[in-house]
């Protein structure tokens, strides 16, 4: 009788799971596994509320799990040592998993790869987080693009092809029976405070709810309303996407299914879909190039010389710059585990145009506290605000945080929700709240001077191209 276990890690699903699929056609019998890596909880790469997020995800998958009838099996342990033991005790010889992308967990699968193979079993291996691998996506020369305009159009062109629709789960095997688990932990035991930051919701039946509440409602005006934090019009599906609670290929095809629905509603939902494919695109180039979690994806601006300020950097993390859309931001990131992308990418260019500090800094703040935080999106996202990644913003461009923040919060009423100090000051006027009547004591002055700075900045980032240019 052949046996299979499927190995969950970021795809916390039975619906449209690649590899879960492909095991549960071929084992008689089987186990779903979730392996706690003490290297990935509770510590700064994990993230306190991503962890939080990821247990609620896991418990909830137990539940759903355990009404067809299969109990979820978790152990504590470096997969490498847990997931052959296992193999060896369940009398399993398949192994599933969905691919990684991350260069640790790349070489963490191909360990257990190696010995599951030199014992004799089989791993499953299938691509489940993104509908197209790098080496599906290519120019006509054949090479990895470093542009996102033009990957999107071969992305889509690919698509219209041979679309990969979800697949539907059907009857499970028989679980392997009397094999013993180790329970999912309280986050407490993480030392994790359940109050401190208001979490969604997790697991596959909360997302699938997010998408259809989105669909039938924000989705329409997403292309006006996206850049807006005052409006609630983006998604909020990062977090159930990061852990794999929906699937990509599940919100394409019902993103595409509305739209055929209500034509009306194209405009809002095309522009979503591209903007899936900026995950895609982000995903794809840490799989061509891991060095980007290291280094500057554009090696001549390698001699740019950062600032050496932690109380500029202290100042950020805290949200007190004295630039509210930032500070509003940064407030909202330690308040709730998620940001506004507008608003990330003001945050990002302030800290690493306005007050040069490097980009590296930032990736490694927000990580810790996204409950979305996702190497490759993270990456991506700040290498392109500091204008060191692919398809950049250009060194000049440098976001002016006063301007941002009237043009996209024209009536001040997203800094005023997360900046108390600054409820009093009406309007627009909450962007420059120096120049009230009476400024708030509370709330203190900018750190640095943008115009000033802007001009710091110009010059560094042209130096380190000339001198990227003449090494
Ligand atoms: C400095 C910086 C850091 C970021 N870090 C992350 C991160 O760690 N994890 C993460 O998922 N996103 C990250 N983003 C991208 C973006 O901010 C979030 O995906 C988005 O805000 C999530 O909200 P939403 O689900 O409502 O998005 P929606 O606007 O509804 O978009 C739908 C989905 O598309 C994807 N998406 C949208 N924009 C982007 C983008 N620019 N890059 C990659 N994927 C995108 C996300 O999966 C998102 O859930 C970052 C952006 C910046 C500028």
């Amino acid at each position: 009788m052949t046996r299979g276990l499927h190995w969950f890690r970021n795809d916390l699903r039975l619906q449209d799971n690649s590899a879960l699929t492909a095991l549960v056609e071929r084992a008689e019998t089987w186990l779903p596994v979730f392996v706690l890596d003490p290297r990935m909880l509770g510590n700064e790469r994990s993230g306190g509320p991503r962890t939080r997020f990821l247990l609620d995800c896991l418990a909830r998958l137990g539940r759903d799990l355990e009404k067809r009838g299969v109990p979820l099996l978790v152990r504590h342990g470096r997969p490498e040592q847990v997931l052959p033991r296992l193999l060896s005790e369940t009398g399993a010889r398949l192994l599933s998993f969905n691919r990684a992308v991350t260069p640790f967990g790349c070489q963490r699968d191909a360990a257990v790869r190696r010995t599951v193979e030199k014992d004799g079993g089989e791993v499953i291996e299938r691509l489940d987080h993104v509908v197209f691998g790098s080496s599906e996506i290519r120019t006509q020369k054949g090479s990895a693009y470093s542009v996102y305009s033009p990957y999107r159009k071969t992305w889509w062109r690919r698509w219209l092809e041979a679309p990969r629709l979800p697949v539907r789960l059907g009857a499970l095997p028989p679980p392997i029976p009397d094999v013993a688990s180790d329970r999912i932990p309280d986050p407490r035991e993480f030392g994790l405070d359940a109050g401190a930051v208001a979490l969604p919701t997790g697991g596959e039946a909360a997302a699938h709810q997010r998408l259809e509440q989105f669909l039938t409602t924000a989705a329409g005006r997403y292309h006006e309303d996206r850049d807006r934090p005052d409006r609630d019009g983006t998604s909020r599906l990062s977090a159930y996407l990061r852990f794999g609670a929906i699937s990509i290929r599940e919100c394409i095809v019902r993103g595409e299914e509305a739209i055929a629905a209500d034509p009306a509603l194209e405009s809002g939902i095309a522009k979503w879909l591209d903007e899936l494919l900026w995950r895609e695109f982000y995903s794809s180039i840490l799989e061509e190039n891991p060095r980007v979690l290291r280094e500057n994806y554009r090696s001549e601006y390698d001699a740019l010389v950062w600032n050496d300020d932690p109380d500029g950097f202290e100042a950020w993390c805290e949200g007190r710059t004295g630039y509210p859309i930032v500070d509003a931001g940064m407030r909202q990131l330690r308040e709730t585990g998620w940001m506004h992308n507008r608003v990330r990418m003001i945050a990002a260019s302030f800290l690493t145009k306005d007050l040069l500090i490097d980009w590296r800094e930032g990736e490694r703040f927000f990580f810790e506290h996204l409950v979305d935080g996702d190497p490759a999106s993270n990456n991506g996202g700040w290498q392109w605000a500091a204008s060191t990644g692919t398809d950049p913003q250009p060194y000049f461009r440098i976001f002016n945080p006063i301007a941002q923040g009237r043009r996209w919060d024209p009536n001040g009423d997203y800094v005023r929700r997360w900046i108390p100090e600054l409820q009093n000051v009406p309007g627009a006027q909450v962007h420059t709240p120096w120049e009230a009547q009476q400024p708030p004591a509370a709330y203190p002055p900018p750190i640095v001077d943008h115009a000033e700075r802007r001009e710091d900045a110009l010059e560094r980032f042209s130096e380190a191209r000339q001198a990227g240019a003449n090494s």
